[in-house]
C-alpha cells in the first residue's frame, strides 16, 4: 500500500503523530486537574551516615513527588516532570512540594533522635529563576523557622548552564537565610569545576550511574574516587545514590562516602512508613 499511495503513508504517520500529541494532551489536563485538587504526593527517601563503628543513622532525607491518576495509573517523575517543564507548571509543583514538606515538619521530626536531620527537596532551573522564589522561601521560613534548619535544595547541573553569576548570588543569598544546597546527579551533567569554588554547596551528590557498576567497571570507580577527593579537598560532604546491594555500600563506605541513599537502604516511602510513634 505505502509503494502505490505514499499520501495513506503520510497521513498514517500523522495521524500517529496527532494520537501522540492527543495523549500528552491528556495527560498534560490531568496534571493540570492532580495539581488543582492537590492529588499529588510526596514520598521520602532515607539517607544515612556510616561512620566506621555503630549502626548506621539516618541524617534525613529526600522529597520525591509522587502522581497517581485514575486513568494513568502511577505516572513517573521521569515522565510528568518534563511535561511540567514545558508547559510552566514547575512552579506550581514546587509550591506543592513546599505546602507538604511544612505541613510533614512535625510528622519529619519524630523519624529522629537528634535534631540535625535534613529534608531535600529537588528544585529545577525553571524554578530557581522564578522571580518570586526568594521572598516565597523567606516568608516560607517566617512561617515555619525550622525550615532554616532543616531544608536542602538540591540542584542539577543544567540550573547553572546560564547566568552562573546571578545563580550564584541567589545560592549565597538562599545560605544567608540557613537554607543548604547539595549538586544532584554530580558528573552527569555539563560540569564545570569552577561551578564547586563558586556556589555556596554543602554536598555532592554521586549520580547512582557510577554506584551502579562501581565493583565491575574501573572507570566508574576511579571518578567515584576523583569525586570523593575533590569534595574532601574543597570540605563538600559527600552523598551516593542508587545505593542497590551491601557490596556497594561497604565499598562506598571503604572509599571514605560515608553518606549513602538507595534501595538498599530504603526506598522512597510515605512518611507514616517511617514515623517511629
Ligand atoms: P533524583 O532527584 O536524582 O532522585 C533520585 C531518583 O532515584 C528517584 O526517582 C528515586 O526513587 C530513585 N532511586 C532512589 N534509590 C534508588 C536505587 O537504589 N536504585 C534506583 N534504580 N533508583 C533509585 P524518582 O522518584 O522516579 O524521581 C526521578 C527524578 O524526578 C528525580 O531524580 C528528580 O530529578 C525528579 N523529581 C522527583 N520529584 C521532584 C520534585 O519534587 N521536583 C523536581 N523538580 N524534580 C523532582
Ligand atoms: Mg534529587
Ligand atoms: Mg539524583
Ligand atoms: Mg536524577
Amino acid at each position: 500500500h505505502a509503494k502505490v499511495s505514499g499520501g495513506a503513508c503520510i497521513r498514517f504517520f500523522n495521524e500517529d503523530m496527532q494520537q501522540e500529541f492527543n495523549q500528552r494532551q491528556l495527560l498534560l489536563d490531568a496534571l493540570k486537574s492532580a495539581i488543582t485538587h492537590e492529588q499529588l504526593t510526596l514520598h521520602y527517601q532515607p539517607q544515612y551516615l556510616h561512620n566506621g563503628e555503630g549502626p548506621a543513622r539516618c541524617i534525613g532525607f529526600e522529597a520525591l513527588l509522587r502522581w497517581y491518576d485514575d486513568e494513568h495509573g502511577q505516572v513517573s517523575p521521569a515522565d510528568f516532570i518534563p511535561l511540567a517543564e514545558s508547559n510552566g507548571l514547575m512552579s506550581q509543583l514546587h509550591f506543592v512540594v513546599m505546602n507538604q514538606v511544612m505541613a510533614d515538619m512535625d510528622n519529619l521530626s519524630t523519624c529522629f533522635d537528634h535534631d540535625d536531620w535534613i529534608v531535600a527537596i529537588n528544585v529545577s532551573a525553571s524554578q530557581l529563576r522564578a522571580s518570586d522564589f526568594l521572598s516565597d522561601l523567606k516568608h516560607r521560613v517566617a512561617t515555619e523557622p525550622r525550615l532554616a534548619r532543616h531544608l536542602e535544595l538540591e540542584v542539577t547541573e543544567s540550573v547553572l548552564i546560564e547566568d552562573i553569576d546571578g545563580i550564584a548570588q541567589l545560592m549565597r543569598e538562599i545560605s544567608s537565610i540557613g537554607i543548604q544546597f547539595a549538586l544532584d546527579d554530580f558528573g552527569t551533567g555539563y560540569s564545570s569545576l569552577i561551578y564547586l569554588k563558586l556556589l555556596p554547596l554543602r554536598r555532592l551528590k554521586i549520580d547512582q550511574g557510577f554506584v551502579k557498576d562501581l565493583l565491575s567497571d574501573r572507570s566508574d570507580e576511579a571518578i567515584v574516587k576523583t569525586v570523593i577527593a575533590l569534595a574532601d579537598g574543597l570540605g563538600l560532604e559527600t552523598i551516593a545514590e542508587g545505593v542497590e546491594t551491601k557490596a556497594q555500600q561497604q565499598r562506598l563506605v571503604a572509599m571514605g562516602c560515608k553518606q549513602l541513599q538507595g534501595y538498599y537502604l530504603g526506598r522512597p516511602e510515605p512518611l507514616a512508613h517511617w514515623r517511629k510513634d
